[in-house]
């Protein structure tokens, strides 16, 4: 078998099993260890699998419809969600800003990264480069105190023109929504 064949068999493989251990991909193969690292090399490198101890598991995709926000359990409005990529690497999701605030609080030393989406545009952005608009007069289906994202200050003045509410950078949003959840001592589980 060629190599290109063996790696659509162990991509193929990986994807129904989600993990594999390099000595089972040996013996169903039928070639030696080496080969297979050698095969699952460019898979590694491409992100599509990522590398346990002896063997390999599946790189999901970071995002997937049906998954739930970490803080309330919503399911994920691919618009509003947001993702904390921590220091380890782990990805968390949220169904919008103000979860993730709430959770950014708690592991702020941990976080590598946050990603949001631009509201207008819709383009990724990362939330610390972001301004947030927060209590404006507009409804996101989505949890209150609301903090809506724009990578562009000019976009959320006008914006906020329409729809009122206050801008604020991702850390003081942050502050500001977690504030507000305690004076408010709202529905919160913590
Ligand atoms: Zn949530
Ligand atoms: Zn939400």
């Amino acid at each position: 078998m060629l190599p290109i064949k063996r790696r659509q068999q162990i991509l193929s493989w990986i994807k129904e099993e989600e993990t594999l251990r390099i000595s089972d991909i040996s013996k169903r193969l039928n070639v030696s260890e080496m080969t297979v690292y050698r095969d699952i090399k460019p898979l590694i490198d491409n992100g599509q699998v990522i590398k346990t101890a002896g063997g390999i598991a599946l790189n999901r995709p970071k995002q997937q419809p049906g998954q739930m926000c970490s803080v309330c359990g919503k399911g994920l409005n691919p618009r509003l969600s947001v993702q904390i990529v921590k220091t380890d690497s782990l990805i968390e999701q949220f169904c919008c800003a103000h979860c993730a605030m709430l959770r950014y609080e708690k592991i702020k030393n941990d976080t590598a990264q946050i990603i949001c989406r631009d509201f207008l545009v819709d383009t990724t952005i990362s939330a610390k480069m972001a301004v947030f608009l927060l209590d404006a007069e507009i409804h996101l289906n989505c949890c209150r105190p609301q903090a809506i994202p724009f990578a562009s200050v000019t976009d959320a003045e006008k914006f906020k023109k329409g729809f009122g509410g206050r801008l604020f950078s991702f850390e003081d949003a942050a502050h500001e929504i977690q504030k507000t959840m305690k004076e408010n001592c709202c529905s919160l589980k913590t």
